[in-house]
């Protein structure tokens, strides 16, 4: 199959890429690989893909920025209410919080958000928990990375430097450091209940301090592990 191809195929195939990027990844693609000025000196990747997209600089960074390798809390499955369950019914309490801590997973290092009401029996149910969360924050390890990673899983770049440099212009990654797991996802440890990106052969885009410098064919790297 052509890569060109192959790379849209398995783009579309993949259920947790957000639309930003899936974008910017297939705009990557074609201007590296089927784009008709693909060999043309005289325009960048950067430059091309930004036409393609038909984006401002602005935009293209949020792109960017929105792929920042990193772990993002899921604030949405926060305490919405005491999290003892009740004795005789199978649900948990629900009354409205007065006690809320952090957990954090000795293995993953993510982080639970615990919530409990005032009633006696609710604080006996928390005690063992908060006793057990105090302190987890200093055991666990850094925090296995939940969230983008993608667009250095298909191909070969600066992405350090460009997720840095998008951080200083986006603030929604402001203060981004690399992850110490690697920047693509597929080089993440499997987290128990998630399924793990599988590598693909990565485009090389060919960049010199975040310009491109030649443009000849795109190299492919580990390509035989499609
Ligand atoms: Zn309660």
């Amino acid at each position: 199959m052509l890569r060109y191809d192959q790379l849209a195929s398995r783009v579309y195939s993949e259920r947790r890429m957000p639309e930003g990027t899936r974008d910017l990844i297939l705009a990557l693609g074609w201007v590296t690989l089927r784009d008709p000025r693909r060999h043309d000196p005289t325009v960048t990747t950067w430059q091309r893909t930004r036409e393609v997209l038909n984006a401002d600089n602005k935009r293209m960074w949020q792109l960017v920025a929105a792929d920042a390798p990193r772990y993002e809390p899921d604030w949405e499955s926060g305490p919405h209410g005491c999290r003892a369950p009740m004795v005789r019914v199978d649900r948990l309490c629900g009354k409205s919080t007065s006690l809320g801590f952090a957990e954090f997973d000795p293995l993953t290092g993510w982080l639970t958000h615990w919530g409990f009401c005032s009633r006696p029996r609710c604080r006996e149910y928390a005690k063992p928990i908060l006793e057990r969360a105090e302190g987890s924050k200093s055991r666990a390890p850094e925090a296995i990375p939940n969230t983008g990673g993608l667009l250095p899983l298909f191909f070969a770049w600066n992405w350090e430097a460009k997720y840095h440099k998008a951080a200083e212009l986006i603030h929604t990654i402001h203060g981004w450091v690399p992850p110490s797991y690697g920047l693509s996802a597929d080089e993440w440890p499997e987290v128990p209940g998630q399924e793990k990106p599988k590598a693909f052969p990565k485009l090389r885009l060919v960049a010199s301090d975040g310009e491109v410098i030649a443009r000849q064919g795109p190299t492919l790297v580990g390509a035989d592990r499609v």
